[in-house]
């Protein structure tokens, strides 16, 4: 500032010659003149600038002298300047009495006296710089002692930053490093000679730079916090996990003066905060699928991008054999060359180092540092060596994977390129993965087991076979749905009993083959097979039952109705052969004999044929009942006429029926066959003849037709069989009788249809009574209607 290095001057008078003349006589002064005419322009001045002393005219407009002079002491700033009047007043006392209460310091009168007026203002310059020198000397003081003060400060934080544990920087605001503290020099090992700038870049893991200098060079113009973890480099090389925090320190307008950093060691929060997050990426893998040698390679493929450069996992297989289910690095290549070398040098099961034997003891296998004799120890041959060499091993971790009975097989974690070396941290990690693993493969296997079994079980219960398993004691110890149904017998009636005693007749295992079972039951027929196992035989067994009465059915068919149709076919032949002939003169009664036997025999084949086809409609449902009211009485009397007209003469025919006539429900040409094949029956099985009585029996809900015979006879144990198809008491008509064996199936089958019942009575010598029972009708009998539907053929 120009007004403050040369002391000005201020002069107020309100005519300009006057200021000229002032000024002019302090010019050899060397002052700053500052020349104002009116009060006004002085008081703005004195505002504005520091004056040695002002030079005041007591005469003016406005405001006069002694005003300004009081209103220029009044204010604080200028209250100090020295005001000199000039005045061309007398010098009575009032006037400078009146002056020098306003403020004046001395008086100086017109004309002036140029060296008096020059050494009164010198006088006051000189005083005006020796205040300015004071006050500058008192800056400069303190300022010095500021200074000072300062310095002594940044010396307490420079010895609390030393003996912070943390590493602590500082750097300007382009970001290169002005101080480090002294935990940095100890950890990082170098020297501060060695320190520039950008040391830091010398000591951050290569892998972490890139994104920390990113950082760095976004926070240093925005002046955010900088905040990133990366790993720096200790003095022996291994590199510790750090979090660096920078924040910028402004000046009071705010400007970034510099910058203070920390970094603080995270390594082992880091180290367990990976460790922990390894772990439960490894539990996803595992829980994630039954497929344990799936997990398996995804946990191998894990552990070496997470843990180690390579890993491998061995199970130990069925038989015992061991067996590498993964190996990973997170370069294929690497992964070919092992292979290769593997197959080349394939590894020694019997070694004492390495997954067989961490496999055998059950024990861990730690190496922090492959030592060279250790490779040569393994290596088979000098080639060996060097390919094993290739692969930069630096430090080995085997752990057993840990099952409930036995170890089920061994992880191995190898560093190379990464120079990781494994310790007591990376031991643990690596056999809590190892538990998590064998967790896995057992719950795998325990799955797989108990699937297959309930698969089986599934199997066997919905199997359509019998299934039985009889343990060496000759006791059921399985017996299936299958195996109940076919025999009607529950688990409970057969588990844990012999099977002697519970299934009579059951084959040995070794003649199995088709049995009939004595169950007490109808007749069962089975085929069984056998199978022994360790835990006994187990016998499947199907039933044959049906197959076997269809076979037996299919003979019987075959048998009787070639024999059937045989008899009347030859008589028809015989007989028509002999009418043709024409070297015999046939009488004409034998001529007429001879039609009249193949007229019947030919009625005798459509009656077979006819019971044949009814038989089949009945087998198959085609033939339906068309139930009406129907009189029974009328019925029987036409039938009974019908059977009378070729009654054998040793045969008597009666009827028993009463007058009263109850109608039945039922179709009246199907109960007509019914009572024509039991009347037929009666008179055919009484080859000695005898008497044949049909009678009516009626009761409040039905009606019963019985026809009596003196015959044959049936016995007892034959009275349910006789109604079965083809079923006939003597099929090889030793007593010359014969017959298909439809006739009573038949019966039996259309007396069902209208919810009657059908049964024979006999003491099995002489003769029988056969009852059919037809419900009563709610309805009124029809008359004369009962003729037109006889039996269906
Ligand atoms: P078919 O008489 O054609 O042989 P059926 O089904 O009518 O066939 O009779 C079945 C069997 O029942 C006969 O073969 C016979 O052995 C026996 N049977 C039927 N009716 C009598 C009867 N009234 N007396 C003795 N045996 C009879």
């Amino acid at each position: 500032m120009t007004t403050t290095d040369r002391a000005s001057v201020l002069l107020v008078d309100d005519r300009r010659e006057n200021l000229l003349a002032l000024e002019a006589i302090l010019e050899p002064l060397g002052l700053v003149h500052v020349g104002v005419t009116s009060g006004t322009e002085a008081l703005k001045e004195v505002l504005l600038g520091d004056f040695a002393c002002i030079l005041l005219d007591v005469q003016m407009p406005g405001i006069d002298g002694f005003e300004l002079a009081e209103l220029i002491k009044q204010r604080e700033r200028s209250a100090h300047i020295p005001i000199v009047f000039v005045t061309a007043l007398s010098t009575e006392d009032a006037h400078v009495f009146r002056g020098y209460s306003a403020g004046a310091v001395d008086y100086i009168f017109k004309p002036v006296d140029p060296n008096i007026l020059r050494s009164k203002v010198s006088v006051f310059v000189e005083l005006w710089e020796k205040n300015r020198q004071l006050a500058r000397q008192a800056e400069e003081l303190h300022r010095r002692e500021l200074t000072e003060l300062e310095e002594a400060g940044e010396e307490r934080y420079r010895q609390l930053a030393d003996a912070m544990p943390q590493i602590v920087w500082t750097a300007g605001v382009d970001g290169g490093a002005t101080y480090f503290n002294r935990r940095w020099f100890e950890f990082t090992g170098l020297t501060p000679d060695e320190v520039g700038p950008n040391a830091w870049h010398r000591v951050v893991h290569p892998d972490d730079l890139p994104r920390a200098v990113a950082r760095r060079e976004a926070t240093l113009p925005s002046g955010e916090t900088f905040e990133v973890e990366y790993r720096f480099r200790a003095k022996d090389g291994t590199y510790r996990w750090h979090l660096g925090r920078a924040v910028p320190i402004r000046d009071r307008e705010g400007e970034i003066e510099f910058w203070v950093g920390t970094a603080t060691d995270i390594h082992d929060r880091k180290l367990v905060e990976d460790q922990h997050a390894f772990l439960i990426a490894a539990g996803d893998v595992l829980s994630g699928t039954l497929d344990y040698h799936a997990s398996l390679e995804r946990i191998a493929e894990l552990a070496a991008a997470e843990i180690a450069d390579w890993c491998s996992i061995h199970v130990v297989g069925e038989g015992g054999a061991i067996v590498e289910v993964a190996l990973a690095h997170h370069d294929p290549k690497q992964i070919t060359f092992v292979r290769e070398l593997q197959d080349r040098y394939p590894p020694d099961p019997e070694s004492s180092t390495g997954a067989p034997a961490v496999i055998r003891r059950g024990e861990p296998e730690l190496v922090p540092e492959i030592p060279p004799d250790l490779l040569e120890r393994t290596a088979k041959d000098e080639l060996h060596l060097e390919l094993i060499r290739q692969l930069g091993l630096s430090s080995y971790l085997c752990v057993p994977l840990p099952g409930r009975e036995r170890t089920l097989g061994a992880i191995t974690l190898v560093s190379s390129s990464s120079g990781r070396r494994f310790g007591a941290d990376e031991l643990k990690l690596a056999e809590e993965l190892a538990r998590r693993a064998a967790m896995a493969i057992e719950n795998a296997r325990l799955y797989r087991e108990t699937e297959e079994r309930a698969q089986a079980a599934r199997v066997l219960a919905s199997i359509g076979d019998g299934v039985l398993l009889v343990d060496r004691d000759g006791r059921v110890r399985l017996w299936n749905a299958a195996a109940e149904r076919i025999t009607g017998l529950t688990g409970d009636d057969v588990l844990g009993h012999r099977v002697v005693d519970v299934l009579p007749g059951w084959p040995s295992a070794e003649q199995p083959g088709t049995v009939p079972l004595e169950l007490g039951g109808p007749e069962l027929w089975v085929s069984v097979s056998a199978v022994a196992t360790e835990d006994g035989i187990v016998y499947a067994f199907r039933d044959l039952t049906h197959e076997r009465a269809l076979e037996s059915m299919r003979q019987d068919l075959v048998a009787t109705v070639s024999h059937e149709l045989r008899t009347p076919l030859a008589a028809i032949y015989g007989s028509a052969l002999t009418l043709r002939r024409d070297d015999v003169d046939l009488e004409e009664e034998i001529a007429d004999k001879l039609l009249e036997v193949i007229a019947e025999e030919a009625g005798r084949l459509s009656e077979i044929v006819n019971d044949l086809l009814l038989a089949s409609q009945l087998d198959t449902g085609r033939l339906q009942a068309n139930v009406e009211p129907c009189d029974p009485v009328e019925l029987v009397m036409l039938e009974v006429e019908a059977a009378r007209t070729h009654l054998p003469e040793n045969v008597t025919l009666e009827l028993e029926a009463g007058d009263e006539r109850q109608a039945i429900a039922a179709d009246a040409g199907q109960l007509r066959q019914v009572l024509a094949n039991l009347i037929d029956n009666a008179i055919k099985y009484s080859p000695d003849g005898g008497r044949v009585r049909v009678a009516l029996e009626p009761d409040d809900r039905s009606v019963r037709f019985r026809v009596t015979d003196s015959g044959l006879g049936i016995p007892r144990d034959e009275q349910a069989r006789i109604f079965e198809k083809f079923y006939r008491l003597d099929p090889d008509m030793t007593k010359g009788i014969g017959g298909t064996g439809l006739g009573l199936y038949i019966c039996r089958e259309l007396v069902r249809r209208v919810d009657g019942r059908i049964w024979v009575e006999s003491d099995g010598r002489t003769g029988s009574t056969f009852v059919v029972e037809i419900p009563r009708s709610a309805g009124r009998v029809r008359r004369n209607g009962s003729r037109a539907g006889a039996a269906a053929a």
